[in-house]
């Protein structure tokens, strides 16, 4: 019997110590392995580049909390896409992306992959038909999907762009760095690969960079684990163990995260100085609908348009306290950014620019209260 989720993500991959019972397996900060002569491993580890255990235990309960046959752990989410992408293609493949994809993954396959040889095309992942017709382009290999989106929260169809990636003999990929394993499960919708940028809700706590795969199909997770071994873009072993650590926590965080979220959005909606409130836990929201039947909740992310324009917003992003200015996301602090000039800037002047008035939260997980008057009181300071 599978065990439920708050409770696998406490214990998979995560039994006591056995040399000395502690509860909480340690981290194994080490190099290399003593050999009991040559050849003769314990518990198969060689060298901390091909397999470390505190690594092990992180990939075994993603693995797990993803529903996966395998997952691999990288030293960054761009990281873990890399190994993907290099994984599955060659020169000259295709790949079809939604147009609003995390600025970072575009550039890798744009720019580092497209001077493999590597094509792209960008599509609204919301038309079916655009998405139909850029996986009838020859030698497409991968669909990528990001859902919920930054920073206006689109939300995309997993099931329905699963079984048109397939049609089109593609392997579907899923971005679900947003959403986590706790709302989400882009597996069980039909996608072949999670990408994880861990450094955001799955570690929880701000204090790591990292990223994850996590594979349903063994040949594929063995090439990722080929890659991981060859190329060698790890986790390290304190790294893995702070991400271990945060995701022990997932489930009540997330469910703090959407409540908090929620009620924050709920009020700004009723705010003057506020023109939209982009949440999918919103019944106004384009995506609502859908989310409520792929999510199991809406997140802790939401952005906000200012209705005195791109001053409002960028005093707006400058004058809370308790929410503070940063890049990133997923903690269980709040953060508050700017997109057009901060994650977005490289978008800028595109037709994937972010509105100049618009503001994203990334909503923690302290009391609701302080985080609601925080923000009035940097609406009101004009
Ligand atoms: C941050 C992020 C990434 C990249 O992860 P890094 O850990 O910064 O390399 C990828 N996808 C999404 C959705 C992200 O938010």
């Amino acid at each position: 019997m599978t065990e439920g989720f708050a409770t696998r993500a406490i214990h998979a991959g995560q039994e006591f110590d056995p040399t000395t019972g502690a509860v909480v397996p340690p981290i194994y900060q080490t190099s290399t392995f003593v050999q009991d002569g040559i050849g003769g491993l314990r518990g198969g580890y060689e060298y901390g580049r091909s397999a470390n255990p505190t690594r092990d235990s992180l990939q075994t309960l993603l693995a797990s909390l993803e529903g996966g046959q395998k997952a691999y752990s990288f030293s960054s989410g761009l990281a873990a896409e890399d190994a993907l992408l290099r994984a599955v293609l060659t020169p000259g493949d295709h790949v079809v992306l939604g147009n609003d994809v995390y600025g970072g993954t575009y550039r890798l396959i744009n720019r580092v992959h497209g001077a493999w040889g590597v094509r792209n095309t960008p599509v609204d992942l919301a038309n079916l038909d655009a998405v139909r017709e850029a996986l009838g382009i020859q030698r497409t290999r991968i669909l990528w999907i990001e859902t919920p989106s930054n920073p206006l929260m689109k939300i995309s169809d997993i099931a329905a762009l699963a079984a048109l990636g397939h049609e089109a003999g593609a392997l579907v990929v899923v971005d679900n760095t947003f959403a986590s394993p706790a709302l989400q499960q882009p597996l069980s919708l039909g996608a072949d690969v999670v990408v994880h940028s861990t450094t955001k809700y799955l570690g929880g706590h701000s204090d790591v960079i990292g990223g994850a795969l996590v594979m349903r199909d063994a040949e594929l997770a063995e090439k990722v684990g080929f890659l991981q071994f060859a190329a060698g873009a790890i986790s390290a072993p304190l790294d893995a163990w702070l991400t271990v650590r945060g995701i022990k926590t997932l489930a009540v965080r997330m469910q703090r995260h959407s409540e908090n979220a929620q009620a924050i959005a709920e009020h700004l909606l009723e705010h003057p100085a506020v023109e939209a409130v982009y949440y999918p836990g919103l019944p106004s929201h384009p995506g609502h609908e859908l989310a409520a039947r792929q999510m199991s909740g809406f997140g802790g992310m939401l952005s906000l348009a200012l209705a005195g324009g791109a001053d409002a917003a960028q005093h707006l992003a400058e004058s809370t306290h308790v929410f503070q200015l940063a890049e990133s996301l997923g903690g269980v602090e709040s953060l508050i950014g700017y997109p057009s000039e901060m994650t977005h800037a490289s978008v800028k002047g595109t037709p994937l620019a972010v509105p100049e008035n618009v503001v994203r939260l990334s909503v923690g997980i302290e009391e609701v209260g302080d985080l609601i008057a925080d923000l009035d009181q940097a609406l009101a300071g004009r």
